[in-house]
């Protein structure tokens, strides 16, 4: 079974990424895009374009009615949500189901399971994923209830909004005193960003590392991991740098992790593909979120199994089940990923305009996912992610060395990049050796509060 035609509800890179994936497997595409958006380059490649709104996300890309139309006068079929924007909204997918198009992701009742954190840890937990330790549950209200968590927990804590994404409404607590009212400022802060004020309180571990794992599931009972990915450079819990496999994890709990995500998707029912998120501290895992949905940097996980996530997410939504099964999927190699983004390298404020001249590396292992092109505008009213560096080599050095040299090539001429700060990052002794953690990038630029 195939998918007739494919409406791509998201810009940029990963609009034609999806577009791509779709030409190969010979689906129709349909691409909606804003006013500030008719330059980019997967609409001269789409079979068909359709414009949904004025240039802010909120009047275009988030628009469920504009989108839900686009498909209909278009004949789409199914409707693919990138990330970001409406990729985990659970009323969009359900709204894309009750109107007869195929959402290309989960259930709605999965979006909403995992999209509060409360109810998908519970869930976690359930299934065997280990969790970091907390109140199990939401915070209570009540003083000396919450109070006898932290006290059980142990300092630092860290309150969290139930319904926070983003690196958005968290904040660390490091003594008693501090927590009743930094529980009622986020529960403020979280009421107003996500309308919904629940918050909950987990150990704040100091030095772990973000290691992820990359699952495909058929929703008809069969499941598979693609493996493990660091993300551990970030700035302001923003990734920077990812790559796969995560250097130096205790193998015997990597096993255990990715069999534990595996049996989790066929307890929840989970379909599409999907990423159950981990702090890795002392050798052990703890479980964060799960983001259901593409994620940005699922081309390392591509290169090092040789697996097409997003051919197989088309694929699962058009009724197939897996067409690999566990013993079929070799982790190979070493892939890391640089986020481009359209910034000052100092400063990081969005640096949107005219790019005079690009010019994208190449040569054996490199591979460059990006919308850019020499006279293409950047336009400031979306996200500053111009494309994504990817390298692949049979071992970790090999990869590094292939993107220093892929740094060295690549030219974006009119707008600063942050192509200075990745140049120096795989220069970098701590990041070269491997296995840093979260705060590594910040401390680096000096900017760290722990
Ligand atoms: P979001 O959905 O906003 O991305 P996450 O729950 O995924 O929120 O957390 C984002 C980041 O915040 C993590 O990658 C990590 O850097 C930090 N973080 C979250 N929970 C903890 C914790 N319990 N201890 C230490 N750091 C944490």
């Amino acid at each position: 079974m195939l998918l007739q035609k494919v409406l791509i509800a998201n810009r940029g890179e990963i609009a034609l990424r999806i577009l791509r994936a779709c030409k190969e497997m010979g689906i129709k595409t349909v691409a909606v895009y804003s006013t500030a958006d008719r330059d980019l380059m997967h609409l001269g490649l789409a079979d068909e374009t359709v414009c949904i709104g004025p240039a802010p996300a909120s009047q275009s890309y988030l628009q469920i009615p504009a989108i839900i139309a686009a498909a209909e006068v278009t004949g789409a079929t199914a409707i693919h949500p990138g990330y970001g924007f409406l990729a985990e909204n659970a009323d969009f997918a359900e709204q894309v189901e009750n109107s007869g198009f195929a959402f290309i992701g989960p259930k709605a009742e999965t979006i909403r399971l995992m999209g509060d954190k409360v109810s998908a840890k519970h869930a976690m937990k359930l299934a065997g994923v280990p969790t970091v330790p907390g109140s199990d549950g939401p915070l209570p209200e009540d003083e000396e209830t919450a109070l006898a968590i932290g006290r059980e927990v142990g300092y630092p804590v860290i309150i969290k909004a139930a319904g926070g994404g983003g690196g958005r409404g968290m904040r660390v607590v490091h003594n008693e005193e501090e927590l009743i009212k930094s529980a009622q400022l986020t529960r403020t802060e979280a009421g107003a960003y996500f309308g919904n004020s629940m918050v909950y309180l987990e150990k704040f571990l100091t030095n772990p590392r973000h290691v992820e794992v990359q699952v495909l599931s058929d929703g008809q009972g069969n499941a598979i991991h693609l493996g493990d990915r660091d993300c551990s450079l970030q700035r302001r819990h923003q990734k920077v740098l990812e790559e796969a496999p995560a250097p130096g994890i205790d193998e015997k709990a990597r096993q255990e992790v990715l069999a534990r995500c595996v049996k989790a998707c066929i307890d929840i029912g989970y379909r599409g593909a999907g990423t159950f998120e981990f702090l890795y501290e002392n050798g052990s895992f703890y479980f964060i979120e799960m983001n259901t949905r593409v994620q940005v940097e699922h081309p390392v996980s591509e290169m090092v199994t040789g697996v097409d996530i997003v051919k197989e997410m088309l694929s699962i939504a058009a009724g197939n089940k897996l067409s690999l099964s566990q013993k079929d999927v070799i982790i190979r190699g070493h892939s890391l990923e640089c986020r481009i983004n359209a910034e000052d390298p100092a400063t990081f404020m969005p640096c949107p305009g005219l790019v005079k001249h690009f010019h994208a590396p190449g040569g054996n292992g490199v591979r460059v996912d990006s919308h850019l092109y020499s006279g293409y505008r950047v336009p400031p009213n979306y996200d500053s992610l111009i494309g994504k560096l990817i390298t692949y080599g049979a071992t970790r050095d090999e990869a590094l060395a292939r993107m220093r040299n892929a740094l060295d090539e690549i030219v974006v001429d009119g707008i600063k990049t942050n192509i200075p700060l990745h140049r120096d990052l795989v220069r970098d002794k701590g990041f070269c050796k491997g296995g840093v953690n979260i705060h590594y990038l910040e401390k680096k630029l000096g900017m760290d509060k722990h």
